[in-house]
Parts: structure tokens; sequence; C-alpha cells
């Protein structure tokens, strides 16, 4: 048995099998062959290494001719390597003595390599551990090749385990059986993180390297309450985890009296409980947990889910639906919001390296002009099917706030108007306040936005300069950090005096009780992730807005993110003693 430890990012205990991805998605189980059959997988193996060596010296003369020899001798360190008889003879051995296969062999002996690399601290090694992942990479390619294993095809539950999940690859899991996640790498802001949450699996991220640990079909526990992982656990640890995942469900159901409740403070104060969604299908979810609405949709996933770019009545579709499923509620939706994390080759002309500041949101947007009018034109089209809203991602100047809502809406109303299709006219059209940018020039922005959603997500990675899904700089990713609630603060009073309204949809507000600051902050809506809905009504009906004010101005006053968690957590012990008897 092994523990460890990561980020949890999507709660829920999880019991099951490992599938075991590597970092190309190649699932790396112990495999034998049977003795007669050892033979044949040495020439397996051995073809597999002529191929490969074919391919390095392909690869050295184009990269000689296009860049010259310095380049080229790149590849000439991965052939040396690949001819390397004493390489080569660990895994010939591993297949004739312990009829492990091919594969298997690769990843056992390059494993090992690359751990005895890694405690050496230098430059020259490190670049070795990159070559011998490479040439891993190039002979499980060869060896799987059309037999690679992939997760969308799992006919029985399992923990999907990986380096790292590319949100893509997240939105398109089959719920059905994945009972758990569990990656090395990725952050607590990082999209694959509030996937796996809209998807309601349990999740945790950053847990460092531990694939080589653990083999396809390991029993794991993944409590994504705790961000505990234990690795083939004894009958003890499975028997106390069994009856925690139990009385949890139980404790979910208790939950569910507050789904007809309104979220009113003790005195009296109405707080709108609005829901993050990413699929439509979650519209319905969200309406029976007792959403006051949408107060983001977030439309990227409608084009990751596929390999090509959805149809205008596709988009028409979905908008259609949302909106009438939430009968009249507000839906937020956002335009597509592609780049960073979130994105497929198509949408990517160039790489970039920084992609975080670089082409994404509401930039690309006003770039892909074929791809934004599709979708505007669904939108309006859809409006009149519901109270529809449309929201621009990642604005960082008026400027470009105006020609998405001056040039490109007015010319895609002026089509409808002349086509004779029916939309909203006064369809409201406001923006993420996720730049720090935005938040400076708020009073400018309010002259022309008719709405404001603070995105926590991004404002706390501009702000704090820390990228959202990077584990090696989670313990900076706060978004409870005072730096971000002056932000909101600004963000807030500012709205408030243009008379726009604001509401808060970044994952700040489904950290359960951070809603008593934001509230304390003037904020009256509050978007969220589906599952925290009920928990976060509670908590409102147990305090007042006096009481929030208290804690947000102490809040507002303190120096560090951890000092805010401790206080908002003390303070509401002691206003809203009923609340912890079912939290701890
Ligand atoms: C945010 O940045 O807070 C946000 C809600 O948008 P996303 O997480 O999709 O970037
Ligand atoms: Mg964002």
């Amino acid at each position: 048995m092994r523990t460890l430890f990561g980020i949890p990012v999507s709660p829920g205990i999880a019991i099951g099998k490992a599938f075991v991805l590597a970092a190309e998605g190649f699932r790396i189980p112990e495999q034998t062959v049977s003795s007669s059959a050892c033979e044949s997988e040495l020439q397996r193996f051995r073809h597999a290494v002529e191929i490969a060596k074919e391919e390095i010296v392909v690869n050295r003369e184009s990269t000689k001719t296009a860049l010259g020899q310095a380049f080229a001798d790149i590849f000439e360190v991965q052939l040396q390597l690949l001819m390397e008889p004493k390489l080569l003879g660990e895994m010939e051995d591993l297949i004739r003595t312990c009829y492990f296969s091919a594969e298997h062999s690769i990843t056992v002996v390059m494993q090992k390599y690359m751990d005895t690399f890694r405690q050496i601290e230098n430059s020259y090694i490190a670049e070795k551990i990159n070559d011998l992942r490479d040439i891993e990479k190039r002979l499980l390619r060869l060896l799987l090749g059309a037999k690679r294993e992939t997760f969308d095809q799992l006919s029985s539950p399992v923990i999907l385990t990986a380096t790292n999940l590319t949100p893509s690859e997240t939105a398109n899991l089959d719920k059905r059986f994945v009972l758990g996640i569990v990656t090395e790498h990725g952050g607590a802001g990082g999209h694959t993180a509030i996937l796996a949450a809209a998807l309601e699996i349990p999740c945790i991220v950053g847990a460092g390297e531990f694939l080589n640990a653990v083999d396809g079909g390991d029993t794991l526990i993944t409590d994504a309450n705790t961000g505990c992982i234990v690795i083939r656990p004894n009958e003890e640890t499975l028997v106390k985890y069994r009856l925690i995942r139990d009385t949890e469900s139980i404790r979910i159901t208790d939950l569910d009296a507050y789904r007809d409740l309104p979220a009113v403070t003790r005195d009296g104060t109405a707080i709108s409980i609005c829901a993050n969604i990413e699929f439509p299908y979650e519209a319905e979810n969200a309406l029976q947990r007792g959403a006051d609405g949408i107060g983001l949709f977030r439309t990227e996933f409608l084009y990751l889910t596929r390999n090509d770019d959805p149809s205008e009545e596709e988009h028409f579709a979905a908008y259609k639906h949302v909106g009438e499923i939430m009968k009249g509620k507000p839906v937020i939706i956002r335009t597509f919001d592609f780049g960073d994390d979130k994105t497929a080759d198509r949408f990517t002309s160039v790489a970039e390296h920084n992609p975080a500041l670089g082409m994404r949101g509401v930039r690309l947007a006003l770039k892909r002009w074929a791809i934004f009018r599709c979708q505007l034109r669904a939108i309006l089209r859809a409006s009149i099917y519901g109270d529809l809203r449309i929201m621009f991602p990642l604005i960082s100047t008026v400027k470009e706030f105006r020609q998405a809502k001056r040039t490109a809406i007015a010319e895609v109303m002026d089509e409808l108007r002349e086509a004779d299709i029916p939309f909203n006219e006064r369809i409201p059209i406001g923006m993420m306040v996720e730049v720090p940018s935005a938040v400076v020039m708020i009073d400018k922005f309010a002259l022309d936005a008719d709405f404001f959603s603070i995105g926590t997500n991004d404002l706390t990675q501009y702000t704090m300069a820390v990228d959202r899904g990077n584990s090696n700089v989670n313990h900076l990713f706060h978004p409870e950090d005072p730096a971000v609630l002056r932000m909101i603060r600004r963000t807030v009073s500012v709205a408030n005096r243009y008379k726009r309204p604001v509401s808060l949809c970044g994952q700040l507000g489904s950290g359960l009780f951070n809603v008593v600051t934001l509230l304390g902050l003037g904020l009256r809506t509050i978007s969220c992730a589906p599952h925290n809905m009920m928990q976060i009504k509670r908590i409102c009906r147990e305090v007042s807005i006096e009481e929030c004010r208290t804690i947000a101005r102490e809040a507002l006053g303190m120096s560090a993110a951890k000092d805010i968690q401790d206080y908002v957590k003390n303070s509401l012990q002691k206003f809203a003693p009923a609340l912890f008897a079912v939290q701890e």
C-alpha cells in the first residue's frame, strides 16, 4: 500500500481499478507473454527498434537541411542511445527471462534510467531524460500503433490515472465508466479541474510523478475531499473508505431539502444562486437543483468534444434547448473562449510561447469571423426562446468590447433583420471581468457593457502571475488572495454606481465558505458549479448581510490568502454554528 497527496478539485470518494495512461495516452499494464511467444516478442521488439532508428535518421537529415548540423545532432544523440547495447540488452532480458511484453519491458527499463537520472542535478543529464522519454514514446507508438487503447472506449468502470488530461479529453470522458481521475500535473484553476467538477467525477490533480508505481488493474482509492490517493490499499483501509463513501452519499441526499428554498439571508436579503455549465444537458440538472439561472455557459465545449465545428443549426439547437429548459430564467451564454489550455489544433494557427497571454478569448473570436458570426447568429436566433444574454470572454480593452458589441453583433443583427429572422433586439450584452485592466478601467466599460461577470480563475492567474493549471505554482494560486478580493470590491462598487448588474462566476464562488466574503463585498448573484449550489444556498440562509460585511472588511485588511481562509471559516463557526454539524 502506498499513499500520496495531490490537489483535490472535484469532491467525492472513488474506489476502483486503475486505468493507466502514459503521457501520450498509451496504457502501460504489466503484460506478459507465454514462453513459446517469447521469441516472436523479441522479433517484434527488434523490428520496432529498427523502424525507430530509420525514423530518427529521416528526422536527422531533414533537420540538418532545414536548420543545420547543430540541431540535427539532437537526433544523433537519440540514435546513439538506440544503439546502446546495455539499454537494449536490459529490455531484451526482461522479455526473455520475465516474459514481459515488449511494451512493458521498454517502460520498465526507461523508467529505471529516467528515475536514476532524475537524482542527478545536472542540466546535461536532464536533457538525457527528455531523449529517453522521446525514444520510449516512439517505440510504444510503433509497437502499439493501431491497437493503442483509448479511454473513450472503456467498457467497465475504472479510475483514470494520467500524466495530464487536456480539457477536451476530459470533456469526452464517459461518466459511466470513469469513477475518478488522478493526474500527475495540473492545478486547481485549470479547465480539466473545472470539467471534472462539471461531470461530478471525483478528481485529484497535481499528484506528482506516481504513474510508474501503478499498474493497470491495481486497486486505487481516490479521496478527492482531502486529496489523498491510496495505491493498492490493505483491507482495513478499503473498509474505512467504503464507509466514508457510503456516508457521504447520505449527506448529499440530505441537502436536497434546500432545492426549493430561496437563498435568503437571515435578515431577508435575496441572493441569486446560478449555475455554471459546460454542456447543454447540464441545464436540466441545474434547474433540478434550484438554479436561479445559468450564470455562465462555457460554449467552447460544444467545439472541443468533436473534430469539426458545430453548424449554426447545432449551435441554435443547444442555446434554444438551454433557454427553454430554464423557463424564462436568465441564461448567460459566453461566446467561445479558446486558447490557453482549452484549445484544439484547428484554432491555433501558430504555436505560441505564452498562450495564456496570446490569441485567446474574444481576441481570437474577432480574428476568426466566420466561426464567431456563426455562433452569434445562433445565439440571436435562439434569443426568443428564453432570457438569453451574450457575454464576451477575456476583454482587456474598451475598444475590443466595442468591436465585439458594436461591430460584430451589430452586423449580425442587421443580417437577421434583412432576412426577417426574429431575435431579441434588446438582448443584454455583457463581459467577463477577468483581466486586471478591465478592473482598473471598469468605469469606462460601464458605459458600454450591460452587465459584468467576474471570472476569478483568470483574474487570479493574471493578477498574481500564476498559471492556473500548473501544479508547481499551485501554492500561489488562491482566488481568496486579498489582491483579488480588492479587485472584486472595486468591480462591484463601480458596477453598482453605474447600475450595471454584476455577478461572479469564477471558482471562488464554488468554494463554499467564500460566499460570505462575496456577499460582504456587495455581490448578490453568484454562479457556481451545480453540485455546490445547495450547500451555498444553505450557507446564505444561515448568515446576515451585516455579518458578511464584517467578515469582508476584516478579510480586505489581511495580507495573506491563508489567513483569510482561516478567518472566514472561524467567523462562520461563530456566526452560523449550525452549518458545521454537517460540514465537518
Ligand atoms: C474565469 O476565468 O474565472 C472563468 C469563469 O472563465 P474560465 O474558467 O472558463 O476561464
Ligand atoms: Mg476565464
